[in-house]
């Protein structure tokens, strides 16, 4: 599984962050950070659960 993240839509409003937060993480600075550009397969439900929660449809989870 790969996770990709559009910087230019993301609006840094953490919904990811709570759905996966071994994954996604925004940090003081006001900025997302991706932990793991490819989380393990026992994440799957979680970063899936996060592509569907952001907003600006940003992550983009393939594989
Ligand atoms: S849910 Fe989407 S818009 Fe919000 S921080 Fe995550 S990637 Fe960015």
């Amino acid at each position: 599984m790969r996770v990709e993240v559009d910087y230019d839509q993301c609006e840094s409003n953490a919904l990811c962050m709570g759905a996966a937060p071994e994954v996604f993480e925004v940090r003081d600075d006001d900025f997302l950070y991706l932990l793991t550009e490819e989380p393990s397969e026992e994440l799957r439900d979680k970063v899936r659960q996060a592509e569907r929660l952001c907003p600006k449809q940003a992550i983009t989870v393939t594989g």
